[in-house]
């Protein structure tokens, strides 16, 4: 069968913590378009600004609170993605 977790895993890459650190502290551990400050509940999301997923470098990232992250659409590709197969999964059926 199809496994799509394992996949993906191997061509995104991940963000490595240093990177990460490097990010929040530049943004001030804030979110860097409503300035919500980041704690257990609210944890940083990171947008890559050029759309590029293997771009990782602090330059190409923004710290981004979820509701942020969300509207920037590189959730929303994901969900297209997954909407177009559903739909391509319902044609078959
Ligand atoms: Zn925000």
């Amino acid at each position: 069968m199809f496994n799509f977790n394992s996949d993906k895993k191997k061509k995104i890459e991940k963000i490595n913590l240093g990177i990460k650190q490097t990010v929040l502290e530049r943004a001030k551990y804030r979110c860097q378009v409503c300035s919500k400050k980041f704690n257990n509940q609210e944890i940083p999301f990171f947008n890559h600004i050029n759309g590029s997923l293997k771009d990782n470098r602090p330059a190409n990232l923004k710290a981004l609170c979820k509701e942020c992250f969300e509207g920037t659409g590189e959730n929303k590709i994901k969900d297209n993605m997954f909407g177009k197969l559903r739909s391509l999964i319902r044609k078959v059926i």
